[in-house]
């Protein structure tokens, strides 16, 4: 049976001398994995619209087993995140992800959706550091983790003041503190963007300019849930402190210090 879907390539590997066996984030049906014959040759039709990071059209023989990549055509190239290190080294860390948290199986729509905004937010040269924090945020739920961010974890309060609690599983207000020693004290921007993050779509924020210790502050927290409570750690995840540690990444423009 032929399919006709839409897709993002999550990862490409070779399979043979000249195969290639790709992982696709499909709107219609999720992850898919499809043999790719002949995808390794440079001249193959099937070359360039099996590299990661490709969002195209793709037709699938469907039998038994694995599905056959028949053609594919792209909707979009893609072509600064296959050459900015830096976009690179984000992107790759949202396709690693999805990889890891979407099982095959099942439509996703909604990680398809967040997948697809953030590759075509990154693409469009927005701050790739705040697009894969958004990711990060929004894919939460998919690990079985979903954080209490619209009231006190506790006491449902929704005014006072506000702290993260790893413990408690979201926000903690002012008369709650005394439950975890361990609160993280946030303002009243961070409380606001930790929720913007989670639940406001990434194509209905605009352009963010983030100061990179507020980025750092609120990347620390969905990193230790993701640690901590899920056990997810990725390979990317090395290459992007990698690249800060060089300091390729302060070259980046989006590091401009303009709003908290
Ligand atoms: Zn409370």
């Amino acid at each position: 049976m032929l399919n006709k879907w839409e897709g993002i390539v999550l990862k490409s590997r070779s399979y043979g001398e000249s195969n290639k066996i790709v992982t696709i984030m499909t709107r219609e049906v999720g992850k898919v994995t499809v043999m790719a014959r002949g995808a390794k040759k440079p001249t193959s039709r099937l070359a360039g619209i099996t590299q990661t990071f490709m969002h195209g059209v793709y037709v699938v023989q469907r039998g038994s087993g694995m599905g056959t990549l028949q053609q594919g055509e792209h909707l979009a190239s893609m072509r600064h995140i296959q050459t900015d290190i830096v976009a690179t080294a984000y992107a790759s860390y949202i396709v690693e992800l999805l990889d890891r948290i979407v099982e095959e199986g099942s439509p996703e729509p909604f990680a398809f959706e967040v997948l697809q905004q953030a590759l075509h937010a990154i693409e469009e040269e927005y701050d790739p550091e705040a697009i894969a924090l958004f990711v990060d945020w929004k894919l939460l739920p998919y690990t079985g983790v979903q954080p209490m961010l619209h009231a006190c974890a506790s006491c449902g309060a929704i005014e006072g003041e506000f702290a993260f609690s790893f413990a408690q599983g979201g926000y903690l207000c002012h008369r709650c503190f005394h439950l975890d020693p361990y609160i993280i004290r946030l303002t009243p921007t961070q409380l606001k963007l930790i929720r913007m993050f989670y639940s406001v779509p990434i194509d209905q924020i605009g352009k963010l300019d983030l100061k990179k210790g507020t980025k750092q502050f609120i990347k620390k927290i969905v990193s230790t849930i993701y640690e901590e409570q899920t056990g997810i750690r990725l390979k990317s995840r090395s290459f992007i402190e990698q690249l800060e540690r060089t300091s390729l990444l302060s070259r980046n423009k989006h590091n401009e210090e303009t709003t908290e």
